[in-house]
């Protein structure tokens, strides 16, 4: 059997020859997930099932989200979702996509406070909710409050928390703005952090994200900075601040803690090596 040709367009194909059509264009694995989002099949039906054609809106449906691949767009955003910590998670262009290496923030909130019963906690520029609906679903009666600034950031969130059955109080605001008075044991972040000049914000998916979940200054750190400034305000004695940071910021975010008078002070590395959270406890004035 010959292989379907990928060069020209197959008028009908069936699954193979559409597959080998958008492989020709994109990575294989995406070209998968597209064809699996317009015939909204599991994964083992590509597979079993090569020779299903494709109906004419399928067709024109994959041909359309495979250009748009091909021009740049994330696949996160042409299917609206994407994993993160076993769940699925709506997104949209409003939010960040989900990141494998955020979920080192939520395994060591976990080991801080999987034993506590009913901590409160607060997740800072939320986004799509990625931390805080896991938070409120992994940790054992969590009061968490979520906060964008972003009101379209925060309908997805919300739309999230309904989706996944995640008990979240949510409050459109600059970061503590709105929490007068509010105190937490937990305080987690994925703020922006990028170099406002970093070409990497020119390149790749990264374009298609939102600018403002990104870049935070001339050293990327604006964000990071005003937020262990403000932490002491609303952080429980003993509570904990967890900021996840670029490649190359931990010893800087070590120093802003160190300065802002934060002990037990750590960074600790994602699955690539690379430290990517800092954190640290705020000793209170006892
Ligand atoms: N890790 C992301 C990136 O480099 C940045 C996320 C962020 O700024 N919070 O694309």
């Amino acid at each position: 059997m010959s292989e379907p040709s990928a060069t020209v367009a197959p008028e009908k194909p069936d699954v193979a020859g559409a597959l080998a059509w958008a492989r020709a264009r994109i990575a294989v694995m995406d070209a998968r997930v597209l064809l699996r989002h317009v015939l909204q099949c599991p994964p083992a039906r590509l597979v079993s099932h090569p020779e299903q054609r494709l109906d004419d809106a399928d067709w024109q449906a994959y041909r359309e989200l495979v250009e748009r691949r091909v021009a740049g767009e994330p696949v996160a955003y042409l299917v609206g979702e994407r994993e993160f910590f076993g769940r699925g998670f709506l997104v949209t262009p409003a939010v960040l996509i989900p990141r494998p290496e955020t979920e080192l923030l939520i395994e060591l909130a976990l080991a801080h406070f999987g034993s506590r019963p009913r901590p409160r906690v607060l997740d800072l520029g939320t986004g799509s909710g990625a931390i805080a609906l896991t938070l409120a679903l992994e940790l054992d009666a969590a009061d968490v409050t979520a906060v964008d600034a972003s009101r379209e950031a925060l309908w997805v969130a919300m739309a999230n928390a309904a989706r996944l059955g995640a008990s979240v109080s949510f409050v459109q605001g600059n970061w503590f703005d709105e929490l007068e008075g509010e105190r937490f044991q937990l305080i987690a972040a994925n703020p922006p952090y990028v170099a406002a000049d970093d070409p990497h914000l020119a390149e790749g998916d990264v374009r298609f994200e939102p600018r403002g979940a990104l870049a935070a200054g001339p050293d990327g750190l604006d964000d990071l900075q005003h937020i262990v400034a403000e932490a002491s305000h609303h952080l429980e004695d003993d509570g904990w601040l967890l900021l996840e940071h670029g490649h190359d910021q931990a010893a800087a975010v070590r120093g802003l803690l160190t300065d802002a008078g934060f002990s037990a002070i750590t960074s600790w590395a994602d699955l690539a090596g690379i430290e990517r959270v800092t954190g640290g406890r705020w000793p209170g004035r006892h």
